[in-house]
């Protein structure tokens, strides 16, 4: 008799560069690109190489045009990892574009990250965890296999009261912002990855905790663990235990910023958790991935969706290891005289 399937969970890092969140924030200088790449790259792939994790990264398009970062954003492919579309100007306010500007953003992030790392892009994650149903309909026209964009929280609002109240934005701004981490009814969104009603398109939502719908991600673990590390290591257990129970496969959710320190970004002192120093960052990055990968197995989010993909019509809910194993085995095969 065969033993059970394995439980799998899939892990993804949005590579947001210190220009991003300076442009969010309306700090003057992003303009010029602003960058800890260099430094926060090399140390990211030590880490998953150290762990044997093979995960997704979500490169801005505006990243992937600037040839000083050729180098880098190339070592991440071929260290093997799965590369998705993180936007070209990375603006939370995606979902207010035209669908002509999105077609064109979708479009010029993927030219560029393309180019750079040879690999065919089938993901998107849209900047801030903006995403709209335009958003949408330009990916599957252009043969995206999944959207990873959604937060299922509550928090969202609170998250941007208190952004918001600590910027010093102008009346203008501020109502570009007027969705950033999402609106209060995002909270009651599916939790499980799903196929779009209009499309093949494939929703992975960043997972939080059923039920009351807080995130585990890494630096809200991080922020948590500066005021309680035991606190923040029992959070996260009953976090994976409650997907566990209600048959949820999580998506797990990583950020430059959960492997440096401050003084490698100072501008970025307002982003929680930055006071922490760098050896207690890496410490709960290390105890996280490690109570998730004794519970489940590790994949890319594009084997996530294909796994929730084929189990869609069997009705499962929590994907299972077979799809996603032999997915993990041998890449998923892509259309012919497509670029790898
Ligand atoms: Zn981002």
């Amino acid at each position: 008799m065969n033993s059970p399937p394995e439980a799998a969970a899939s892990v993804s890092l949005d590579l947001d560069d210190k220009w991003t969140y300076m442009k969010t924030r309306g700090l003057a200088g992003w303009e010029v690109f602003p960058s800890y790449l260099e430094v926060a790259v090399p140390r990211i792939l030590r880490f998953l190489e150290e762990r044997k994790l093979r995960i997704t990264f979500f490169i801005v398009g505006q990243d992937a045009a600037l040839p000083r970062n050729a180098p880098l954003l190339r070592s991440i492919a071929r260290a093997g990892h799965e590369i998705g579309n993180h936007s070209f100007h990375h603006e939370p306010w995606l979902h207010l574009y035209s669908h002509t500007e999105i077609e064109r953003e979708v479009a010029l992030a993927e030219q560029h990250i393309e180019g750079v790392t040879g690999r065919r892009v089938r993901g998107f994650r849209g900047p801030g965890f903006s995403t709209s149903t335009a958003v949408a309909d330009v990916l599957a026209a252009r043969g995206y296999r999944y959207d990873a964009s959604r937060l299922p929280t509550f928090l969202g609002p609170l998250a941007r009261a208190y952004y918001l109240m600590t910027s010093n934005l102008d009346w203008k701004e501020r109502r570009r912002r007027g969705r950033l981490y999402g609106r209060w009814r995002d909270g009651f969104g599916s939790l499980r990855p799903h196929r779009s009603e209009r499309s093949s398109l494939v929703d992975i939502p960043v997972t939080t905790v059923p039920i009351v719908r807080t995130p585990f991600h890494l630096s809200y673990l991080i922020w948590l663990s500066g005021h309680s590390p035991a606190g923040a290591r029992q959070y996260l257990n009953m976090a994976l235990a409650s997907c566990r129970a209600c048959h949820i496969a999580p998506s797990f959710l990583l950020h430059p910023l959960d492997f440096l320190q401050l003084s490698e970004a100072p501008e970025l002192g307002f982003f929680p958790g930055m006071t922490l120093p760098l050896h207690r960052k890496l410490e709960v990055a290390d105890s996280a991935l490690a109570g998730i990968a004794a519970r489940y197995r590790i994949f890319t989010l594009e084997e996530h969706a294909l796994a929730a993909a084929d189990s869609a019509g069997s009705g499962a809910s929590e994907w299972t290891l077979q799809p996603a194993h032999e997915a993990a085995a041998q890449p998923p095969s892509l259309p012919e005289g497509k670029i790898r």
